[in-house]
């Protein structure tokens, strides 16, 4: 009998996410080890990890430190759940974060282990407020369009992309609206943020809704569906503006863009962002272990505990996990003694610098958009000639094409359809010039490749 290989047995017992059968049927790549941007496959490829695993190891691949972190502390104490426990490392890791989080009243961290859990934990945490307060009315969330906020079915209500709520509709709550970003939802070139449409359908869908019904407003400071897109200066003050006026929390996603992957250790601080919450997740461990959180205004903590209610009615078995704790003590302390941060903002010109010289060169490039070590390339049929990628040829791309092509590099960035067709690009935060270098010319080799593609006779 021959040996089963690893391939047979992947094929056989594991479910891949967000993965088409076909694909998995015909192909299992398997990682098996990494070392600072690069990753190696059990063929022996190497491949460069342009995107972090997904947004996530910032401090890199092959990290001793953090792993001998999560020994020493599972040696010592594997496990004491957080429902009116703490353990030190838990406690070292919320007093890391709230220290770096922006102001001085953001200082209370409700831990779990994924960003859906996180989003979920800021929608409820928002309801058990206004419930605390009296003001039982208050429920609704509001989100923006092409916002991707996690998949379980609260996080899921709350994301906005049609093709992952499509098939479960029936089982979302109805409490969510959806309002523009500001890419789709930009105003006139020269007009005030005040009059765009991500800002005043927000205000109309508020007001239609009924401000004493709506409990949240929930948005990532730079948002990853549509493709990397920055906030115009003055749009977060006024979605705080907005906020305050109608008695609203508003909270900012992080779970991308918090440690580093906009330069500073939450991006909110970049923008000047004023929220009353903000979910993390991903790069708080660089993904050495799965946690995920939410930092919450120590003042709305206080009015909670003071209330009939006294307490944060929600949790999890592993929200807190000591051992995630350390590894996340490990990780932010070393982002910090290696300057990590600085070599984002050092390198930020630089790689822009990179994408625009991309963009002169290929007429498929609409244009390049994103900040600090998280970017995205929009892709047309010809930017001089003003035409979209037919549907045809989206569809192809994004049914495999642009695929291969990004494996055959051997670059893992990401080709995204959400709204547009994408690549995204998003490196360890430890990624230095040589290796943006190398990003780039793979991204060069991409680049032509789909050029030649579209423009051959098909
Ligand atoms: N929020 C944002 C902004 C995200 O990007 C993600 C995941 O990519 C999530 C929430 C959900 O996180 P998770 O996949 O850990 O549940």
């Amino acid at each position: 009998m021959s040996a089963t290989t690893d391939h047979e047995l992947a094929r056989a017992h594991v479910l891949p996410h967000f993965t088409k059968g076909a694909a998995w049927r015909q192909e299992t790549p398997i990682m098996v080890s990494g070392q600072g941007c690069y990753v190696q496959d059990d063929k022996g490829n190497d491949y460069l990890d342009g995107l972090a695993g997904l947004f996530c190891s910032n401090i890199g691949h092959g990290r001793q430190d953090l792993a001998a972190a999560a020994g020493k502390q599972a040696e010592k104490l594997a496990f004491f759940p957080n429902w009116g426990f703490a353990t030190p490392p838990t406690i070292e890791a919320a007093a890391l974060i709230a220290e770096l989080a922006p102001g001085d009243d953001l200082s209370e961290v409700f831990f779990v282990s994924t960003g859906s859990e996180a989003v979920e934990s800021a929608v409820k945490f928002a309801r058990n407020y206004y419930v605390a307060r009296g003001e039982e009315s208050r429920y609704k969330v509001i989100a923006r369009d092409w916002a991707y906020h996690g998949t379980t079915l609260g996080a899921l209500s709350v994301t906005g992309i049609p093709k992952f709520r499509k098939q479960f509709l029936p089982m979302l709550w109805d409490g969510v609206r959806h309002v523009p970003n500001t890419l789709d939802g930009a105003g006139p070139e020269g007009s005030a943020v005040a009059d765009w449409p991500c800002v005043t359908v927000l205000e109309q869908t508020i007001i239609e809704e009924g401000p004493e019904s709506v409990a949240m407003v929930i948005a990532e400071p730079v948002q990853n569906g549509r493709g990397a897109v920055v906030p115009p200066e003055g749009y977060w003050q006024e979605l705080r503006r907005i906020c305050d006026k109608y008695g609203i929390l508003l909270c900012a996603d992080e779970v991308i863009s918090g440690f580093g992957r906009m330069g500073y250790w939450f991006a909110s601080e970049r923008f000047d962002i004023q929220p009353d919450m903000i979910t993390f997740a991903k790069g708080v461990t660089s993904a050495y272990q799965p946690l995920g959180g939410v930092v919450i205004k120590r003042s709305l903590v206080e009015e909670t505990w003071d209330s009939e209610l006294a307490m944060f009615n929600h949790g999890s078995t592993f929200g807190g996990h000591p051992v995630a704790c350390a590894v996340a003590v490990a990780n932010i302390t070393a982002l910090r003694d290696e300057d990590v941060l600085d070599n984002v903002n050092n390198n930020e010109t630089y790689f822009q610098d990179h994408l625009t010289k991309l963009v002169e060169r290929f007429d498929i490039l609409k244009e390049w958009r994103g900040c600090g070590y998280f970017y995205a390339v929009e892709f047309v049929e010809s930017r001089e000639h003003g035409r979209e990628l037919s549907d045809e040829d989206r569809t192809a791309l994004q049914g495999g094409v642009l695929g291969s092509f990004v494996r055959e590099s051997r670059l893992l960035v990401r080709p995204d359809d959400r709204g547009a067709t994408m690549l995204v690009l998003s490196p360890p935060l430890v990624a230095d010039r040589a290796v943006l270098d190398d990003l780039m010319q793979r991204m060069f080799q991409i680049l032509e490749r789909t050029e030649a593609w579209l423009r051959e006779d098909r």
